[in-house]
């Protein structure tokens, strides 16, 4: 049985979520954290839960959900992994802190490895599925629990809204092809946890959510 942890770091406010099953295991999925005091918060959760961190995963390569990334490798030892067509279409994460006007340095840690689609990232006894889901940025993925119901989806889908499409490599009409495809295809129980806001579910997208 996974338990899902969120945090809400950053600037921009995105979820970052942890996963652990009752190995306790655990995989991080897009570390945002950036102050001090967001980096106790997370090393505590580990801490007082006896984790072990098996993976840090990326739903993409926006700074807001990799910010954290420097710390965590420092830390656990880990390297993120993504999917390759992010590495190829956006600038480093330095860069786009840059663009978006924040002085805080921003370290570009290089990939252990690159996920792709459909491939599945196991964790203690449990296992997610990588989606991948483009328009937001090219590579951006979900990671998919078929068992337990729910899926982590990044900047792809929000509650009765959808992700942006106007940073690089973005593209409104192939992320709204690709929300039909992919994520309304799942169960409609199925949970949606995102990048930013609340969690939501597919039912409740495909009836009322009014970019789709
Ligand atoms: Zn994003
Ligand atoms: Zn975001």
């Amino acid at each position: 049985m996974i338990t899902i942890q969120s945090f809400e770091f950053n600037y921009f406010s995105v979820n970052t979520y942890l996963l652990h099953d009752e190995t306790r295991e655990a995989v991080l999925i897009d570390c945002g954290c950036i102050r001090k005091e967001e980096e106790l918060e997370l090393s505590n959760y580990v801490n007082t839960h006896k984790l072990t961190l098996k993976h840090l995963l990326c739903t993409h390569l926006h700074m807001d959900h990799v910010c954290g990334n420097g710390f965590v490798s420092k830390i656990y030892g880990l390297k993120p992994q993504a999917h390759k067509a992010d590495v190829e279409a956006l600038p480093t994460p330095q860069e786009q802190a840059r663009f978006f006007g924040i002085s805080d340095r921003i370290p570009n840690i290089p990939l252990a490895r690159h996920i792709v689609g459909n491939e599945v990232i196991t964790f203690g006894h449990s296992e997610l599925q990588a989606i991948l889901i483009p328009g937001h940025s090219p590579g951006s993925l979900a990671f998919y629990n078929r068992k337990e119901g729910f899926a982590v989806t990044g900047d792809v889908i929000f509650k009765r809204s959808v992700g942006r499409t106007d940073l690089w490599g973005g593209d409104h009409e192939v992320l709204i092809a690709a929300i039909k495809d992919k994520i309304l295809a799942l169960p409609d129980e199925t949970i949606l946890y995102p990048g930013h806001g609340p969690a939501t579910n597919v039912i409740e997208e495909s009836l009322n959510n009014p970019f789709l």
